[in-house]
């Protein structure tokens, strides 16, 4: 999963695109990167793996300026994060420069590739956006937009995409929507954002979404769009609502995220109450607000139980098994004092290994808890996404190789529920229709990729 952000029309571009990537941080946290574009044409990137606040120091901000400036935080599986994959990219050809910033996965990317390479197009990193830069450069239309447009044809799979072509910023969706892409206004400026809340930290104001399939193109002569002309069925991931956006953005047409995860704990507690539990807690922070949910609907009372480490990244791209169990003690300590002696719920939005579920529950007993009744926000996990979420393979995924009751027993749990597909799919706002949920169902909307490894070419993000 990556964060994506652009601006053009406001000074110190540049600064601005820094600011609004710390909000993005929870979308990628390998590395994180700028390009601003000059008021002379002459575009600069800085790039770093790690963190926002790590890599992209004062320092480095300080070489950027001009009015015109795109970000990237990306998030992939282990292995392929390396400098050279950083985004943005950053390519000049005959018309100057280009830089791009990509969120999603693309799915026909083998094939694009190798089009590409039997005609001798060389590549320096192993993503799929890379292509797109290629195939950007090869048009030979005029206009930023169409240059877009041609080079977008033919390409399968999830994007969102901040570009730009010279002097003209464009930001471009997927026909079936499956990432969230925000568009607002700060002063006489544009900006675009994965999410609203780094709109929020700018100061920008929300006009509205990028449309699936649609081109806005930001230039000097203010703002205008086109759409791409493939239709599209639309498929928005569920998962940005169960787990991936923060609960501060309003993503997918203004849908809160924070109402979204409330409703689906409210909708698990009406259909996976446990009457014999003392309190209910999240598992810090994606499940805090299902966690209030379920507590609502089932008048428990709502604790903290478990308090998280800020300062450690998340545990799931840990690279190995040990690693991971180590780590889920490093991020998560219990509360002997609210646990000990009591039958509780622990509510998650997900389990994906049930590596870090098993370790927590682990802790929870330690810390003297007599029944731990677990409670998941969302249906089992089944199959891998190839639309930019990092799952893992379907013979990682314990949802895909157990029975409820078998996982149940793994994780060292007294019961085990979880929320229906259609519980799901009604509780998000706009729902149940026009979701992509295929890591829930297996029913992808488009062909698997051939090449399905994302270590090869996938930007995976
Ligand atoms: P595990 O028990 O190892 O499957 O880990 C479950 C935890 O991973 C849950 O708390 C989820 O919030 C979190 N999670 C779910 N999907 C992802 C993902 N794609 N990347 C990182 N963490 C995730």
């Amino acid at each position: 999963m990556c964060g994506i952000f652009g601006v053009r029309g406001v000074q110190d571009a540049g600064a601005l695109v820094h600011l609004g990537l710390y909000s993005l941080q929870h979308r990628g946290q390998e590395s994180a990167g700028i390009v601003a574009v000059d008021d002379d044409g002459q575009a600069r990137a800085v790039r770093s793996m790690g963190l926002v606040s790590e890599g992209l120091g004062a320092t480095e901000t300080a070489k950027l300026s001009g009015m015109l400036a795109i970000g990237h935080t990306r998030y992939s599986t282990a292995g392929s994060s390396t400098i050279e994959n950083a985004q943005p990219i950053l390519a000049r050809f005959r018309d100057g420069s280009i830089s791009l910033a990509h969120n999603g996965n693309i799915v026909n990317a083998t094939e694009l590739r190798r089009e590409l390479e039997d005609q001798g197009a060389i590549f320096s990193g192993s993503m799929d956006s890379e292509i797109l830069v290629h195939r950007i450069a090869r048009s030979r239309c005029e206009r930023p937009e169409d240059k877009l447009a041609e080079a977008l044809r033919g390409v399968e799979g999830a994007y969102c995409l901040a570009v730009t072509i010279g002097d003209t910023l464009l930001a471009a969706r997927d026909p079936h929507g499956w990432r969230p892409l925000s568009l607002g206004t700060l002063g006489d400026g544009y900006v675009f954002a994965s999410e609203t809340c780094a709109l929020d930290i700018v100061g920008a104001t929300h006009l509205r979404d990028v449309e699936p399939g649609e081109i806005v193109i930001i230039d000097a002569n203010g703002m205008r769009s086109v759409h791409i002309p493939e239709r599209a069925e639309l498929k928005r991931c569920v998962f940005e609502y169960v787990y991936f956006a923060r609960p501060d953005s309003r993503i997918f047409d203004g849908g809160s995220v924070d109402h979204a995860r409330r409703e689906l704990g409210r909708q698990l507690g009406r259909e996976c109450p446990a009457p014999t539990a003392d309190l209910v807690f999240g598992v810090p922070d994606s499940a805090n607000a299902a966690a209030l949910g379920f507590a609502e609907e089932t008048k428990l009372p709502l604790e903290f139980a478990l308090i998280r480490n800020h300062y450690v990244g998340r545990t799931f791209i840990q690279p190995n098994q040990a690693g991971r169990v180590q780590k889920v003690k490093v991020k998560y300590n219990p509360v002997r004092e609210v646990l000990d002696g009591k039958s509780v719920v622990m509510v998650d939005d997900s389990i994906v290994r049930g590596t870090t579920t098993r370790g927590l529950v682990a802790l929870v007993r330690q810390a003297g808890a007599r029944e731990v009744h677990m409670r998941i926000s969302s249906p089992p996990v089944t199959g891998p996404c190839y639309y930019g979420i990092d799952t893992p393979s379907r013979e990682e995924l314990i949802g895909a190789n157990m029975t409820i009751e078998q996982i149940a027993d793994h994780i060292g749990v007294d019961s085990l529920g979880y929320l229906s597909r259609d519980g799901m799919l009604k509780s998000v706002p706009g729902g149940p229709h026009g979701f992509c949920h295929a890591c829930f169902s297996g029913d992808y909307p488009t062909p698997p990729p051939t090449d399905p490894d994302k270590l090869r070419f996938g930007c995976g993000c």
